[in-house]
């Protein structure tokens, strides 16, 4: 039985130079919400996510044991600020929420400069940066301020204000399943918890929404799932509460910094050559623009937790500037300024591309596998014989009939002809339609995946 074709083999279908902006303006829209890792601004911004795809948002009791962690009381804040002795505020996060250190304690009192510096973080490096800071996990509180702002602050007394609440709520997040005709899952997953960051968060939002928003729009064979997750602790939560589904997930991508400038870089799973890793590799290579592959490492964002190894499942992850290795990271200068709709819009393309490829993967049998079959019999080779190199699709179907034994995917066949995958995949179509060529059921399929599910 030959399965339809289900997603476009490329996103034409979704050609919009609309895309880029949209998410660009998605990206405006939450910057200024101060988000973390709980609270009404992760709320927020799930509601604002959920305007676009149906999202369910999920609240998750503080205390609440997830694998060897804990969720943590949730956080609120009203307002914080330092004011001099004339009452002018000096620091203020009305202004930025990054000047205030994310899960700070409750404070109000006056102090000196001496006894308030330990509390300030500047970046002396870059003096009109603010930098992020966070204390998720310890107690404490503080500001963060430009290095040029602290270097002019007078001696004298300082009143101090942090308005805020770190008692007993929820963890929330998001979560958008698409079924498909099989239940085999693709993971999207993105963090959602810094506050005014455009790279390091909010491009990962943006783009992740739009390829919810496209999937929703179009035939699915597999089952999708967006996860809108506070770092870390949103993973591990919801791996914790979802043991039984994370079986499913067959293929994942982490998407983080997405949308400045640099080239894309795919860091694989940790499994190295799972579906996804090859599937990364040769949308990047058609994409015919710069980019970076890397091998898995035990760092970074969420992939962290999905490749632990009591999971292992297959997910990657597509960034461009690697955390910490640029000068804006976790500082005001990760801006809307830093985030280009054209960067955003070409990740967004890759994905797509890499989810019909995912869609659009299979086995098939050459059913005239002595000699080669009389093409032109057929009308799928050229009328006329000559010195003209063969047309593409022709190449294609020679590749896809000469592979086609049984194990060898599409993937496989474009990754080793060098040819477009999405060539291969009508190269099948046209074959199939012929009679040349038997679809493979899912039987035999990835044994090396399957084995990986078996480990559960
Ligand atoms: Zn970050």
């Amino acid at each position: 039985m030959t399965a339809a074709m289900t997603l476009p083999l490329s996103n034409t279908a979704f050609d919009s130079s609309d895309w880029g902006r949209q998410m660009q303006s998605f990206v405006a829209e939450l910057f200024p919400i101060c988000r973390s890792i709980t609270g009404d601004g992760l709320r927020e911004t799930l509601r604002r996510i959920a305007q676009r795809v149906p999202l369910q948002i999920h609240e998750v009791p503080s205390g609440t044991p997830v694998l060897d962690w804990t969720v943590p009381k949730e956080w609120n804040i009203r307002e914080a600020w330092v004011k001099d002795s004339s009452g002018r505020r000096v620091i203020d996060f009305a202004l930025c929420n990054l000047h205030v250190v994310n899960y700070s304690v409750p404070v109000r009192r006056s102090m000196s400069l001496a006894e308030l510096r330990p509390h300030l973080y500047t970046l002396p490096d870059r003096p009109d940066w603010v930098p992020y800071r966070t204390s998720y996990y310890k107690e404490s509180w503080g500001f963060c301020l430009e290095h040029r702002v602290l270097e002019a602050l007078p001696e004298g007394d300082y009143e101090v204000c942090i308005d805020s609440t770190l008692r007993d709520g929820h963890l929330s997040y998001g979560e958008l399943l698409l079924p498909g005709t099989c239940p085999d899952e693709v993971l999207i997953s993105c963090h959602v918890c810094h506050p005014s960051l455009c790279n390091d968060n909010l491009s990962g939002i943006a783009v992740a929404a739009a390829l919810a928003q496209q999937m929703l729009a179009v035939p699915r064979r597999l089952t999708y799932r967006f996860l809108f997750v506070p770092g870390t602790i949103g993973a591990i939560t919801w791996l914790a509460l979802h043991e039984n589904e994370a079986r499913y997930i067959r293929h994942g991508l982490v998407l983080a910094g997405v949308g400045d400038a640099a080239p894309l870089a795919y860091k694989k799973s940790r499994q190295g050559s799972a579906e996804i890793d090859r599937v990364m590799e040769v949308v990047l290579r058609e994409s015919a623009k710069p980019f970076v592959i890397k091998e898995f490492s035990p760092y970074g964002y969420d992939e962290r937790q999905y490749c632990s190894p009591g999971f292992n499942l297959a997910v990657g992850r597509l960034s461009r500037s690697a955390h910490g290795e640029f000068p804006e990271y976790h500082t005001s200068g990760d801006n809307l300024n830093f985030v280009q709709a054209a960067s955003l819009d070409a990740s967004l393309r890759v994905c797509s591309e890499a989810l019909s490829v995912l869609e659009n993967n299979r086995r098939y049998s050459n059913l005239s596998p002595k000699g080669e079959p009389q093409l032109g019999k057929r009308g799928l080779y050229r009328a006329i014989g000559g010195s003209d190199e063969p047309a593409k699709i022709e190449l294609a179907m020679l590749w896809t009939l000469n592979l086609s034994d049984g194990r060898h995917s599409l993937l496989e066949i474009a990754t080793r002809s060098g040819i477009a995958f999405s060539a291969i995949a009508e190269a099948a179509r046209l074959l199939s339609k012929h009679g040349l060529l038997r679809e493979e059921t899912d039987a035999s399929d990835s044994p090396a995946i399957n084995a990986s599910r078996e480990e559960f």
